[in-house]
């Protein structure tokens, strides 16, 4: 009786395939072989679930390993005709109860979630339908009254609402920055300019973000078209202005797929190809990066975002009561939600309805305040030149500096806050090397070209180091402060950096030079700043670490070998355990949890009965500082000793390789995002008598700003790290998803 109601779920992923769907399939079955649920996939969409057969499969826990880094979907998706009608649904309806499946966790766009629910409201009839046919019994009919459903949004696009971000999105934005970064050097080397074509029929989240990341210089959306009749020659003359002042050698202009004018007429990029040679009379070369946009291995945050929503699902669809809506789980400000999916569809459907209605007002105000602002900082980035002060006005001299290990984005919010600054009509200064440049005077004025280039480019132009001044160093930094005529400090930067701008704030009453307004921006690899969920450029470290990972493991196919794979983080485990998740690693060791004998001779027994079951690979990642004597070394001596020769153990200290490369496009986004905000308060502050002093911080998705009175407690000082960790929450789901559930031996 008991096996007999042990719950059975399918999970499919139907209409356009998006990077990250096999993460949130792998999620999703073991999480629910973990519960003791029964799961199937059904494969090629609402096909598979008409079709039946064998095109709905039991899954068990080995059937979804080694899909976490592909790309596409293993599982199969289709478009369906049948299932747009009843007789197709009934058909699918009668091939879940064949398997007793009245659970559903849907991977697909708007068009699969209406589908979905549309399916769920006809079930009951459904199935009256059938014992009618004598297809099914009532017994049966009486055992599955309802189908539960369970949402999760696949779409590069962005489009959708009750999530900010859907599965496919960032790993599209990569393959759209890497072709950008590869187009501005071809196109700076023969003074052209490419016309870009990005997805997005109804959405210009690419586009705009694309070309944010991207450093582009025009971007034409769906949601808000050029604002004048004769945006052709407004376009040209920007263009025209960029390189006659400003000397800039290439030109980018995207185009989203639906991108069309006010009266709601398509722009092309043929089009726009055809203006540029006409009115600038210059070659202009179209590039539509096309399906490119939708391959390739997922990023780190599609598998770590698709993981967390398959966790999710799973957990909702058990706990839904019989008959409520559809949920589709999203995410909002870094945490996972669930709200009633048929919302989420409707007002997705009403920003569309606006775009048809050439009603942009409503279209941009449905997409949100933080897609205006990259809109607003966009416009004034691509600006050939800034606006001139305004007679009267006071313009202040803004200094921006580093401090910390290098962390790539430093470059992009330097050029934003040079460039907004400018823009706000005041006088922007690099101190170049950090704190020690600012004791020395090597400080130089930044124009608005000076940083032309800088949003795409890793490293930090300026020179970062960990200096932290002290003793007579306050005197030097407040002559320096006086002689430049600094009014506010913008610090970039880490730890150190930190740590230095409290040192100067508490220094205020002896150092009036001091009492200007200043604020922190947290650029670190290594995520241990307080005040912000993520710094920048741990984004970056994180790819870096995913991508060597997925060479790792494919260098041992045929061998039976454990890693043991060192990562950064200094004393905070978020790089360790996020990297885990997106590896799918068997084990990581934290700084937080520490590392015990007895733990790693309960992580040997599971190593050598897994290998005795005959896995071939195990993956364990060990943050640097999990323990100062139980060293990577270490544990590879002790694991290879114990192994019974089994399998062999290979070390990896990934290095620096993982501060390194170009910035992912979240981290330039970001970076653009912060920087911003930031320019905007030194501003307001400088009016001040009492200028704040401060670091800014992301949490729960809301940009907010913290005294740096408040640092000592918010600090972890002994570990250099926030007392707080948002991210420690996750570790049950990638212990969960590591290791066998109940049903394998
Ligand atoms: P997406 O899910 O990416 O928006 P589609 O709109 O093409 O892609 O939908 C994928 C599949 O979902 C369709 O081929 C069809 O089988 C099913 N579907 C979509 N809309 C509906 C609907 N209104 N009713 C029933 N099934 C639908």
């Amino acid at each position: 009786m008991a096996a007999q109601s042990k719950k059975s779920i399918g999970v499919l992923t139907s209409g356009g395939d998006a990077p990250g769907m096999n993460a949130a399939v792998r999620a999703v079955v073991r999480t629910a072989l973990a519960r003791g649920v029964e799961v199937y996939a059904i494969r090629e969409g609402y096909q598979g679930m008409v079709d039946g057969g064998n095109q709905i499969v039991p899954m068990n826990w080995d059937s979804v390993g080694s899909i976490l880094q592909q790309g596409g979907t293993v599982i199969g998706t289709a478009r369906c005709a049948a299932f747009r009608t009843r007789e197709g649904r009934r058909q699918a309806a009668r091939n879940l109860l064949k398997r007793k499946i009245d659970g559903l966790v849907v991977v697909g766009g708007d068009g699969s979630l209406t589908g979905a629910d549309t399916f769920r409201r006809e079930w009951p009839g459904l199935l009256a339908e059938m014992v009618t046919l004598g297809e099914i019994t009532q017994k049966v009919a009486d055992q599955h009254p309802s189908l539960a459903i369970v949402g999760l949004v696949g779409s590069i696009d962005n489009d959708m609402f009750g999530t900010d971000m859907t599965i496919g999105a960032d790993t599209s934005l990569h393959r759209i920055t890497e072709a950008l970064d590869a187009l501005s050097s071809t196109a700076a080397s023969h003074q052209r300019t490419f016309v870009v074509e990005v997805m997005g029929r109804r959405c210009g989240y690419l586009a705009l973000m694309g070309a944010i990341a991207g450093g582009a210089d025009w971007v034409l959306i769906p949601e808000s078209p050029p604002d004048v009749d004769n945006w052709e020659d407004k376009m040209c003359a920007v263009l025209k202005a960029g390189r006659d002042i400003g000397g800039r050698r290439d030109s980018i202009v995207i185009v989203a797929e639906g991108a069309q004018d006010r009266k709601g007429r398509p722009i092309s990029s043929q089009y726009v190809q055809m203006v540029l040679e006409e009115k600038l009379g210059e070659d202009a070369r179209v590039t539509i990066l096309g399906h490119v946009q939708r391959g390739g291995a997922p990023s780190a945050f599609d598998r770590n975002l698709s993981t967390m929503m398959g966790y999710a699902a799973v957990d909702t669809l058990l706990t839904v009561q019989a008959d409520t809506e559809p949920q589709l789980i999203g995410i909002r400000g870094n945490r996972i939600v669930h709200s009633p999916l048929m919302d989420a569809v409707r007002q997705t459907q009403a920003v569309n309805e606006a775009i048809t209605a050439n009603d942009y007002e409503t279209a941009m105000a449905l997409r949100g305040s933080s897609f205006q602002d990259a809109f607003r900082t966009l416009r004034t980035m691509i600006r050939a030149a800034p606006h001139p002060p305004k007679p009267g006005h006071k313009r202040l001299r803004l200094a921006v500096i580093h401090s910390g290990g290098p962390a790539p984005g430093m470059n992009p919010a330097v050029r934003v806050a040079v460039r907004l600054g400018l823009d706000h009509g005041h006088q922007m200064l690099g101190v170049q090397h950090g704190f020690k440049g600012l004791i020395a005077g090597d400080i130089k004025e930044l124009d608005w070209m000076s940083v032309n280039g800088w949003a795409t480019r890793g490293g930090a132009e300026l020179g970062t180091n960990r200096f932290v001044p002290e003793g007579s160093d306050f005197y030097a930094i407040a002559r320096s402060i006086e002689t430049h005529k600094i009014d506010g400090l913008l610090m970039i930067g880490g730890w150190t950096g930190y740590q230095s701008a409290h040192e100067l704030f508490n220094r205020r009453v002896n150092f009036p030079a001091f009492n200007i307004p200043m604020v922190c921006l947290p650029a670190s690899i290594d995520n241990d700043l307080p005040g912000s969920e993520l710094s920048i450029g741990a984004d970056t470290a994180l790819n870096n670490i995913v991508e060597a990972i997925d060479k790792i493991k494919q260098s041992a196919v045929a061998s039976q070998r454990c890693f043991v794979v060192e990562v950064m983080g200094r004393y905070c485990g978020y790089l360790a355990l996020m990297s885990g998740m997106a590896t799918g690693a068997e084990r990581v060791y934290l700084n937080e949890e520490g590392i015990s004998l007895a733990d790693l001779q309960a992580d040997l027994t599971r190593l050598v009965a897994g290998f005795e079951r005959g896995r071939r690979l195990a993956l364990l990642i060990r943050n640097e500082y999990a323990n100062p004597l139980y060293t990577t070394g270490f544990l590879c001596s002790l694991f290879e000793e114990e192994s019974k020769e089994l399998f062999d153990v290979r070390q990896a200290i990934l290095g620096h390789l993982q501060q390194g490369g170009d910035p992912s496009p979240f981290d330039r986004i970001q970076a653009t995002r912060l920087a911003t905000r930031c320019i905007e308060y030194l501003i307001e502050q400088a009016e001040e008598t009492t200028p704040a002093a401060s670091f800014i911080g992301l949490q729960a998705g809301q940009v907010k700003f913290f005294s740096l009175e408040d640092l000592p407690r918010l600090l972890d000082t002994v570990h250099r790290r926030p007392k707080e960790q948002w991210w420690m929450e996750l570790r049950p789901i990638v212990r969960l998803l590591s290791q066998p559930g109940p049903e394998v031996g």
